[in-house]
C-alpha cells in the first residue's frame, strides 16, 4: 500500500492494463456526482489515458442488517445520479443483486476491460473488506481514495486520545481544506460504451417492487421523514442553513423541536459531502456561536470517529476502550442491575423508562434518535444488561439495523461513547464505575421531554412537527 497523497492510497503493485477500453470507478460511500475527490481523481485518470469514465455501484442483498428502510434509501438516490452522469459524459451502471440466484462478481466482471480501478476510502463496516477482495482478485492498480471528511484522514498520524486531541489540529489546517472544491471534467464521453455488466433501471415508480424482490428483512419498513439522494438532502441543508442554523446553539439540545440539521443520513450515504455543507454554514447568515457549534459538530466529532475507526482496528468491540474503563468495568463488572430487559423488550420499546422508550420508538418510526436523547437511549441499556458486551451487543444491533445513518464511523464512536470512548473518568456510581452516568430524570429536565414523548407517539402519523 502506498499514500500517493493525501486523499489517494495505491492498493497494489499491478500494472494498467493498456488495453482498457475505460477507468472504472467502484463507487461504494460516496453517492455523489459533486464534491467527490474519488470521482475527481477517477476523471482525471481517464482523462490522462484519453479513456472514457464507466462508474459502477452496486447494491447486494447480503450486506448485513440489509433491509427496505437502507435499499430504499440508496434506490432514492438512483434515477437523480443515472441523469447527472448522463450529462457529465460518464457511464453510470447500477446492478441491484436481489438473491442467491443472481449474478455474482459484477465488479471483477467490469474490472476485466478497465484500465485501473478506483474505489471509495471508508473505514469501517463492509467496505474494508470490500476493497481487500478486489485488491487480491485485481489484475491491474487499485487506488482508494478518501473522500470521507473535510480534512484527509492521512492528515492525522495516529488515533486521536479524543477532541481535546484532535481539535487544535483541526483548526490549524482548517483553513487550508475549507475551500470551494473545483470539479474535473471528463475530455471522452462514454457515449454508449458497451459494458459487460447487468445495468439495473430503478425510478420512483419501481423502487418498491425492487426492494420487494430482494431477499433482505422486509420488516424494517422504509423511513417516512427521510428519503435519500442528494436533491433530498440538499433540500433539507437548504432549510437548516435558511431557518435553523441560526438557534442551533440552543435547539439541537432540544428534541422536542426540530433543531439540529438531521443530514447525518445523507452524510453516512455519501449524498452529501461534510465540505458542501460546511461551506454552507459558513457562508450562512447566522450568528457565530450557532455555525462555530456545528462545524464542532459536522468537522471535529464526526473527524475524530473516522480517525478512530481509521486507525483502532478494534473499532467495533470493547477492546477499543482506554484502560480506564477496562479497570472501571473489572471493579463493577458483578454489580447487581436494577432490571435486566432482553433484547426483545428493549427493540420494542417496553421499558418503564417513558423517555427512553420514545427515543427507541422515534429510531424505529423515521430511522434516526436525536442525539440529545441517543446519548441517554445508549447509557441507559448499559444499567440493563448482564454484562457490558450484551450492551455493546444490542446497542451495535439496533443502531445498525433501524437507523439510516448507522453502520457508520460515528455509530461505533457514539455507541462507545457511553462507554468511557474519547471520555474521562467520572464519579463512581454502581454498574457504570466511573464511566459518565445519565438518568431519563435528570436529562428529561433540561428539555420539554413531555412534548417530544408526545411527539413520538405521532410519528406514524407521518408527520414531523
Ligand atoms: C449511542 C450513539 C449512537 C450514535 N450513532 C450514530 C450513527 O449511527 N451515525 C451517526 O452519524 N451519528 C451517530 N451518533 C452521533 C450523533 O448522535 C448523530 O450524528 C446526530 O444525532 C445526527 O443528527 P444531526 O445530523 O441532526 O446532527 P447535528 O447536530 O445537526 O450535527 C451535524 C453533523 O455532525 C455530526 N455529529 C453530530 N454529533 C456527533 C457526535 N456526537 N459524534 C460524531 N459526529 C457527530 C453528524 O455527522 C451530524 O450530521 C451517535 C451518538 C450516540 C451517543
Amino acid at each position: 500500500m502506498q499514500q500517493i497523497s493525501e486523499r489517494i492510497q495505491l492498493l497494489n503493485e499491478k500494472n494498467a492494463n493498456n488495453d482498457g477500453k475505460y477507468v472504472l470507478y467502484w463507487m461504494q460511500m460516496f453517492k455523489r456526482t459533486e464534491y467527490n475527490h474519488a470521482l475527481n481523481f477517477a476523471i482525471q485518470e481517464a482523462n490522462e489515458r484519453k479513456l472514457p469514465l464507466v462508474v459502477y455501484e452496486g447494491l447486494k442483498y447480503y450486506y448485513p442488517w440489509a433491509s427496505d428502510r437502507i435499499h430504499t434509501f440508496i434506490l432514492e438516490g438512483i434515477e437523480e445520479k443515472r441523469k447527472a452522469f448522463e450529462k457529465l459524459g460518464i457511464r453510470y451502471v447500477f446492478y441491484l443483486q436481489k438473491d442467491e440466484n443472481s449474478p455474482r462478481d459484477t465488479v471483477a466482471r467490469i474490472a476485466k476491460d478497465a484500465a485501473l480501478i478506483v474505489t471509495d476510502d471508508f473505514p469501517c463496516f463492509i467496505i474494508p473488506k470490500h476493497n481487500e477482495a478486489i485488491v487480491r482478485r485485481a489484475k491491474i492498480p487499485v487506488y482508494a481514495v478518501d473522500s470521507n471528511g473535510v480534512i484527509p484522514m492521512s492528515c492525522f498520524e495516529k488515533e486521536e486520545y479524543a477532541a481535546y486531541t484532535i481539535r487544535p489540529k483541526i483548526k490549524k489546517m482548517l483553513g487550508d481544506y475549507l475551500k470551494p472544491f473545483a470539479e474535473e471534467k471528463v475530455s471522452v464521453r462514454a457515449g454508449d460504451l458497451k459494458i459487460d455488466c447487468p445495468d439495473t433501471e430503478v425510478s420512483e415508480k419501481n423502487i418498491a417492487e425492487l426492494v420487494s424482490e430482494c431477499a433482505i428483512d422486509h420488516s424494517v419498513k422504509p423511513s417516512f421523514l427521510y428519503h435519500g439522494g442528494t436533491k433530498n438532502g440538499r433540500k433539507r441543508l437548504k432549510k437548516f442553513v435558511s431557518e435553523i442554523l441560526a438557534n442551533y446553539n440552543e435547539a439541537r439540545n432540544k428534541p422536542e423541536k426540530d433543531g439540529s440539521s438531521r443530514l447525518s443520513s445523507y452524510l453516512h450515504f455519501g449524498f452529501l459531502s461534510p465540505l458542501e455543507i460546511a461551506l454552507a454554514v459558513q457562508e450562512a447568515d447566522a450568528p457565530k456561536e450557532s455555525k462555530d457549534a456545528y462545524l464542532e459538530e459536522l468537522i471535529v466529532r464526526r473527524e475524530l470517529s473516522y480517525n478512530f475507526t481509521r486507525f483502532n482496528a478494534d473499532y467495533d468491540s470493547l477492546k477499543s476502550l482506554p484502560e480506564w474503563v477496562h479497570k472501571t468495568m473489572r471493579e463493577h463488572i458483578d454489580d447487581r442491575r436494577a432490571r435486566v430487559y432482553s433484547l426483545e423488550e428493549l427493540e420494542r420499546g417496553e421499558t418503564y423508562d417513558e423517555l427512553w422508550n420514545a427515543a427507541q420508538r422515534e429510531m424505529l418510526e423515521t430511522g434516526e434518535i436525536h442525539n440529545y436523547v441517543r446519548m441517554l437511549w445508549g447509557k441507559n441499556v448499559i444499567g440493563w444488561t448482564r454484562s457490558y458486551e450484551e450492551a455493546f451487543a444490542i446497542l451495535e444491533h439496533l443502531n445498525n439495523k433501524y437507523c439510516l445513518d448507522g453502520r457508520n464511523p460515528n455509530s461505533y464512536a457514539g455507541i462507545l461513547w457511553c462507554f468511557g470512548k474519547h471520555d474521562r473518568p467520572w464519579m463512581k456510581r454502581p454498574v457504570f464505575g466511573t464511566i459518565r452516568y445519565m438518568t431519563s430524570t435528570s436529562t428529561g429536565r433540561k428539555f420539554d421531554s413531555k412534548k417530544y414523548i408526545e411527539w413520538t407517539k405521532t410519528l406514524g402519523q407521518g408527520k414531523l412537527f
